[in-house]
C-alpha cells in the first residue's frame, strides 16, 4: 500500500518512492541542548517517530539520525545574539561541556519516558567537526563562499533555488522582514559556516581550522552528519515547522551547493503546539512546560503522546490542562475496555481483523492520519468481534501509536488495602451489602478503585 505524505518542498500531498525499494532514510533536526525540552519540542519527535513507525509497520527498513546540537546555535536563528550553550552555562555556573552532557541525558529521559523509539544513531555536533570542516571546504572549492573579518559566510545568491523550500509567495515576505544586523552579509540571507574569533570574541568551544580558531555555523552540522551517517541522498528531513524558512533553507543550500544534486526528496514539518499564555513555551527564558511539569502534576508521559495523537501533525494543537484531563480521561476507558476484553475468550476472526488492519493502515499512509488511527481503536473495541480479534487488532494498531496499551500497569498495592479488598470480597459473597459497601469507601479513601468482575475482583489505582 501506499503511503502518501505531505512534502513541504512543493506543499502538496505526494506519494512517497523510495530511493532504494523498501528502505527509508530519515534525518530529523534534533534538540539545542542548553535547557531542558518543552512538551512543543517533544511533539516533534513524537511526530518522527509515528513517521518512523509507519513505515517499519509498512515493512520498511528504516535508517533514522537525529542530531544533537551542542555548539554554535546562537539565540537567533540568523547568526545573531548568543551562544545558546554558553548563555545556559552563564546562568547555571557551569561548563558548556556541562550544560550540554546535563540535557542531553534529560533529553534521551523525555525520549523514553514518551516510548519513543532510539534512532539508529544520536550524533553530536561537537564530535563531528571535522566532517563540518570538510564540508565547509568543499563549498569554498565549488565557490559558494567568502570570507569577512574573518569569517567564513555562504554566498546565497549563487544559489538559483535558494527560496524553493519557501515558496515564491512567501519569498517576498521574507526578505522584507529579514533584520540583518551584520554589516559584513553581502546579502541579506547569507550566513555564516564558521566563525572566528573577529564576530564572538573567545568562545568557549573553539577548534582551529582553515579559517582561524573558531566554531561551526549553527546549519551545516545536519548537512555534514547526514551525509556521514545517511549518505549524499536521503528520503526524509523532518523538524519544526519553524526551521523552514532559514534553518532547513540553509541546509538545503549547503548542501545541494557542496554535492552537485538534490539532497533531500521529502521535507516534512510539524506544526506548533501552543499554549494560551505564549509566554510559557519559550525555550529561552526557561519559563516554559517540560514533560517533567506534567508528570509532577500527575500525568503520564503516554496520557500526553495520546493528547497529540488526537490531532494532526500539521496542524496546530492549544495545549491546556482541560485537554490533557480529557485524553487522560479516554486513555484510561480505552485500557479498562482492553483489561475487561483480556477477562473473556473468544475465537479470532480472520475476516474481521484484516478487515481493521486494512483500515487502520490506510489512515495512517495518509499522511499519519492519527486522529482517525484512535478513532478506529475505538471503534474496534466497542464493535461485536470477539476479544481475541479485538485484541490482536490493538496490540497491532500499538506498534505505531506506542501507547503500550496492552501493557498490564503495574501498581504497588499496599498490603492494607488488599485485606480490605480480601475482606470486602468475601462479605460481598456472603451478600452482606452493607459492610461491603463500608469497605469499598474506605478503600477509596485510600486512593484505590474496586472493579467487580463475576469471578473475582480488581484492585485500581485511583
Ligand atoms: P530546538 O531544541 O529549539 O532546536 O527545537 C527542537 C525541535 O522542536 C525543532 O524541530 C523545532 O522546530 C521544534 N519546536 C520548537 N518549538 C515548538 C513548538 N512549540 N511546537 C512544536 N515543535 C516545536
Ligand atoms: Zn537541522
Amino acid at each position: 500500500m501506499h503511503i502518501k505524505l505531505t512534502n513541504s518542498m512543493g506543499r502538496e500531498k505526494q506519494t512517497f518512492k523510495p530511493l532504494k525499494k523498501g528502505e527509508v532514510k530519515i534525518y530529523t533536526c534534533g534538540p539545542t541542548v542548553y535547557n531542558y525540552a518543552h512538551i512543543g519540542n517533544l511533539r516533534a519527535y513524537i511526530f518522527a517517530d509515528v513517521l518512523k513507525r509507519t513505515f517499519l509497520f509498512n515493512d520498511y527498513k528504516v535508517k533514522h539520525v537525529i542530531n544533537i546540537t551542542d555548539v554554535g546555535h546562537l539565540s537567533d536563528d540568523a547568526d545573531e545574539g548568543e551562544d545558546k550553550l554558553e548563555k545556559g552555562a552563564k546562568r547555571e555556573g557551569k561548563t558548556v561541556w556541562d550544560i550540554a552532557k546535563f540535557y542531553t541525558e534529560a533529553f534521551y529521559t523525555d525520549m523514553n519516558d514518551l516510548n519513543i523509539i532510539n534512532p539508529n544513531t544520536y550524533c553530536k555536533a561537537t564530535e563531528h567537526i571535522q566532517e563540518m570542516i570538510e564540508m565547509n571546504k568543499k563549498l569554498e572549492k565549488n565557490g559558494f563562499t567568502y570570507i569577512a573579518e574573518g569569517n567564513l559566510y555562504f554566498d546565497t545568491s549563487k544559489f538559483e533555488n535558494y527560496w524553493n523550500l519557501i515558496g515564491k509567495k512567501q519569498e517576498e515576505e521574507n526578505q522584507q522582514s529579514r533584520v540583518v544586523q551584520d554589516k559584513h552579509k553581502k546579502n541579506k540571507t547569507d550566513f555564516v559556516l564558521w566563525f572566528t574569533r573577529h564576530k564572538h570574541g573567545n568562545h568557549a568551544m573553539e577548534w582551529d581550522s582553515p579559517w582561524g580558531k573558531g566554531f561551526p555555523g549553527w546549519h551545516i552540522e545536519c548537512s555534514a552528519m547526514s551525509s556521514k551517517y545517511l549518505g549524499e541522498k536521503i528520503d526524509i528531513h523532518t523538524g519544526g515547522i519553524d526551521h523552514v524558512p532559514i534553518h532547513h533553507t540553509n541546509e538545503i543550500a549547503q548542501s545541494e551547493c557542496a554535492y552537485g544534486h538534490k539532497w533531500v526528496n521529502y521535507w516534512l514539518h510539524n506544526e506548533f503546539l501552543v499554549v494560551k499564555d505564549s509566554e510559557k513555551m519559550s525555550k529561552s527564558t526557561g519559563n516554559f512546560l517540560r514533560l517533567q511539569t506534567l508528570i509532577d502534576k500527575g500525568y503520564s508521559p503516554l496520557e500526553y503522546r495520546y493528547f497529540l495523537l488526537g490531532t494532526h501533525y500539521r496542524k496546530k494543537i492549544m495545549f491546556s490542562y482541560e485537554a490533557l484531563d480529557g485524553a487522560k480521561n479516554s486513555l484510561k476507558k480505552l485500557k479498562n475496555k482492553i483489561i475487561e476484553a483480556k477477562k473473556e475468550k473468544s475465537e479470532f476472526n480472520k475476516e474481521k481483523y484484516d478487515e481493521y488492519y486494512n483500515k487502520f493502515q490506510e489512515s495512517i499512509n495518509d499522511d499519519l492520519n492519527t486522529a482517525q488511527a484512535l478513532a478506529l481503536v475505538w471503534d474496534c473495541l466497542n464493535d461485536k468481534i470477539g476479544s481475541e480479534t479485538k485484541l490482536k487488532i490493538i496490540d497491532k494498531f500499538d506498534e505505531i501509536l506506542g501507547l503500550e496499551l496492552l501493557k498490564e500497569e503495574k501498581v504497588d498495592i499496599p498490603k492494607e488495602v488488599i485485606e480490605l479488598a480480601e475482606k470486602r470480597w468475601k462479605s460481598k459473597k456472603n451478600k452482606n451489602w452493607e459492610e461491603s459497601d463500608k469497605l469499598r469507601a474506605e478503600i477509596e479513601s485510600k486512593g484505590f478503585d474496586i472493579l467487580d468482575s463475576k469471578e473475582y475482583y480488581e484492585i485500581k489505582k485511583k
